[in-house]
């Protein structure tokens, strides 16, 4: 049980909610209201940001490949040409232009 830095009072683990409606955990002092957010709280809810952007798109045959369409927007704001890397990562790929 974490105690409060302001009072000593008990802190209780609350649920709150982003005005995107995205739900989050954060700490609040049972005695003074003082609310804190932890980096495990902070990383939870900046994971739940990150998936809220993802796109989803259709993979072509391409001989034994597949082939992955790059939306517009995504190729305008990472300034992808005509060459990328293809990096393995624990739960799929990551593309980056080179
Ligand atoms: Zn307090």
């Amino acid at each position: 049980m974490k105690n409060c830095s302001e009072c000593k009072g008990k802190m209780i683990e609350k649920v709150g909610k982003t005005p995107e409606g995205v739900n989050y955990n954060f700490y609040r002092c049972n005695n003074c209201g003082e609310e804190i957010v932890n980096m495990k709280q902070l990383h939870n809810v900046a994971e739940k940001y990150r998936i809220m952007r993802k796109y989803n798109v259709k993979l072509s045959k391409w001989g034994l490949s597949l082939g992955i369409r790059i939306p517009k927007e995504l190729i305008d704001k990472y300034e992808f040409k005509d060459e990328v890397s293809i990096i393995p990562e624990k739960k799929g790929i990551l593309v980056v232009p080179n």
